[in-house]
């Protein structure tokens, strides 16, 4: 199998909370010796790049917070710049918020007679009730696209415990108003293509790689490109053969993923 650009899921497919896998660090050193691209791609828009490369630095594998990290909140960025998006609504973190502060006009709150382009929501650690109800009165009284960074209904924590995330609040939006985002992260295959263009490669050069089936493989073949789901995070050979969608390849974790390369 040859690939230019394999795009990693992290949590589940690279590491477990504290814990790098086995051989994981072995596996980039071989991409980087065979010139093979690579991203960390998350969905989760609440932290800061930052965290992620630090994280992937302390672990001693080589990485560029340039070149190497995205999450869903770029690809949301460049969609909503693609369509001429200027003033905004969003609920997001801090973080998210500066981020989006430096392409578009942040509202501050629902006023009856303020335009806005679209509503925006991240995954938000610092969600507040009022923030809820202006975006969901933004979405009742007027119809512009209502866009979620990712479409995740809880995120893993540690001891197997969850807290709610961006998809379980759009649904609860979604209650109220009728009206049903539009996701940006993965699975939306949005993430690949501008990924696939940021690299310049052809989407038969590009490998995803995840632990989830409805977001890591469900992206790739949304995408249709090749998709290899490992072993060592939320998904077990049971969950694949139930699933409807199947990845190209299966692997127990990523130690063996150069051998695939080969
Ligand atoms: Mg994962």
């Amino acid at each position: 199998m040859k690939k230019k650009l394999i795009i990693f899921d992290m949590d589940g497919t690279i590491y477990l909370g504290a814990n790098l896998f086995p051989g994981a660090k072995e596996t980039f050193r071989y991409l980087k010796d065979h010139n093979i691209d690579y991203v960390f791609f998350t969905n989760n828009s609440s932290h800061d790049l930052e965290f992620y490369y630090q994280k992937m630095t302390n672990f001693g594998i080589e990485c560029d917070l340039k070149k190497n990290f995205y999450s869903s909140s770029e690809v949301t960025i460049s969609y909503l710049l693609d369509r001429g998006v200027k003033d905004i609504y969003l609920i997001g973190n801090k973080s998210l918020k500066k981020k989006f502060e430096k392409h578009f006009n942040l509202v501050n709150e629902y006023q009856k007679e303020r335009k806005i382009d679209a509503v925006v929501t991240g995954f938000s650690t610092e969600l507040v009730y009022k923030e809820l109800q202006d975006a969901c009165l933004y979405l009742e009284t007027l119809d512009v696209p209502f866009i979620a960074t990712n479409g995740d209904y809880r995120c893993p924590i540690e001891d197997g415990l969850y807290i709610p995330d961006n998809g379980g609040m759009c649904e609860w939006m979604r209650l109220v108003t009728g009206k049903k985002a539009t996701v940006m992260g993965k699975p939306n295959p949005e993430i690949v293509y501008y990924l696939a263009k940021e690299f310049n490669v052809s989407l038969d050069e590009v490998l995803v790689v995840g632990d989830r089936l409805y977001t890591d493989i469900l992206v790739g073949i949304n995408a249709h490109v090749d998709t290899l789901c490992v072993l060592s995070g939320e998904s077990s050979l049971e969950d694949i053969k139930a699933y409807e969608h199947k990845p190209t390849y299966i692997l127990d974790s990523i130690k063996s993923l150069p051998d695939l390369l080969k």
